[in-house]
């Protein structure tokens, strides 16, 4: 209905305009998709979430595509309306979740819940209602690798087949339960198992999707900004607030932790693929990810302080960074994965999806957008502080 003409999949066969019922659609991944749905497809969405601010833009009326989107401000854990919206669609994506590690260890409960019970109902209301359902895990599901296992000196700790990531290989490996960081990764786990046996046993047509630090734009909240002041985002939100502050980035144990980053709007491209592909996508497992930006903690601390100056204009900081330990910073029961490489060779073959964008770019894009939506405003509320 929009700018766009005739969809093709990667089989050249015709796609027909989908309704799209999006759980988590008001979210960092979900808002991105939304755009990629309404600015170049003709496909429609049943938007669901308890927040809808990052989706406005897309929400406001006169649009072109508004007559493609629809808001439903629902709360999964208790509304009725949920098995309605998934019987009008023809696919369900499945993006809700508590999924920022300060809450793990320290809200257990709701962390599990979110993961594991909140996400039941999706899929019995899509086995019932013959629905198919691309469900959102996480790259965290391997835990820590086989590598981190062996002495620090160990020759094998070079080897791939020690630390890469592969959907159909790969254990799952967590730390004991009193570690309540691993309670998210578990409940996730559990939820893959239930959606795969539910493949096997009831015919569910599934596809399940184990992102790796997608990063870019409305990731997260600035704390004290659009956020609660005392919460802890995840890692580049936590290291955009200190860097316009002008304060010290804080490097958890050391920040010897390796991470790899791909651009939202890569892995939304892959996303799109699976919703177009169903016969490619259905029954699989992909890791999302770009193999080619590892870094460590510190690694990033140092990029994005290099890459803030350079859009913002400000000097270099004095102490870029400070060592904080794991219990200063998150409290008792926080863990971390050691290394996380996804292995591309499943996704590649099905969806013949690759990542485009190396990190310094998709650093200088986000860190950009962050200056510019929020510096102002943390100033102001800096010269508030210093005030009172
Ligand atoms: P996000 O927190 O920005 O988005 C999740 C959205 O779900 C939020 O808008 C939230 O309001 C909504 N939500 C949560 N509980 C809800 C409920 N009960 N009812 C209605 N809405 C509810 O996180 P995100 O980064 O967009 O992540 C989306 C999914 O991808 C999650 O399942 C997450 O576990 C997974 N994931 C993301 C990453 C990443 O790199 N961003 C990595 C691994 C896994
Ligand atoms: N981290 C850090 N300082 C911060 C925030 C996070 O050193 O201010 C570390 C954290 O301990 C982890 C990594 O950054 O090793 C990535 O954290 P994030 O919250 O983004 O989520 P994760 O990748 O662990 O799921």
């Amino acid at each position: 209905t929009t700018r766009v003409g005739v969809r093709r999949n990667l089989d050249g066969e015709q796609v027909r305009p989908l309704k799209l019922c999006i759980i988590g659609a008001g979210g960092f991944i979900g808002s991105h998709l939304c755009e990629k749905l309404m600015w170049d497809t003709h496909h429609s969405v049943l938007a669901v979430d308890v927040y809808g601010d990052k989706i406005q833009h897309l929400l406001a009326p006169g649009k072109s595509w508004s007559d493609r989107i629809e808001f439903y401000k629902i709360n999964i854990k208790h509304d009725s309306r949920l098995e309605g919206l998934i019987k009008l669609s023809d696919l369900v994506i499945n993006l809700a979740a508590i999924c920022t590690p300060a809450d793990y260890n320290t809200r257990p409960l709701d962390t599990i819940y979110s993961n594991f019970i909140d996400a039941l109902p999706v899929v019995q209301y899509c086995r019932v209602n013959h629905k198919r359902l691309i469900h959102f895990s996480t790259c965290e599901v391997y835990g820590k690798t086989i590598g981190s296992f062996l002495p620090a000196d160990s020759p094998l700790k070079k080897d791939p087949a020690y630390y890469i990531l592969k959907e159909d290989e790969s254990p799952c490996i967590f730390g004991p339960i009193e570690k309540q960081r691993w309670s998210y990764a578990c409940a996730k786990q559990l939820i893959e198992r239930l959606i795969y046996a539910e493949g096997a046993e009831n015919d569910l047509e599934f596809t399940i999707v184990r992102p790796f630090n997608w990063i870019g734009p409305r990731m997260d909240f600035i704390p004290g900004i659009d956020g609660p002041s005392e919460s802890v985002p995840r890692v580049l939100a936590c290291f955009s607030n200190n860097l316009m502050r002008g304060e010290p980035l804080k490097l958890v144990d050391g920040g010897q932790s390796q991470r790899t980053f791909v651009y939202i709007k890569d892995a939304i491209e892959a996303v799109l693929r699976m919703i177009e592909n169903p016969a490619r996508a259905n029954g699989h497992i992909f890791n999302v990810g770009n193999p080619h930006n590892e870094l460590t903690v510190r690694e990033l601390a140092e990029l994005m302080t290099d890459v803030y100056c350079k859009v913002s204009g400000n000097p270099r900081p004095a102490v870029p960074t400070i060592d904080v330990t794991s219990m200063e910073f998150y409290g008792q029961g926080y863990d971390d994965s050691d290394k996380r490489i996804p292995d591309m060779t499943i996704i590649k073959k099905q969806l013949e999806w690759e990542p485009k964008t190396p990190v310094y770019d998709l650093m200088e894009s986000t860190l950009t957008y962050q200056h510019t939506t929020y510096a102002q405003a943390v100033k102001k509320a800096m010269s508030k502080t210093l005030a009172n």
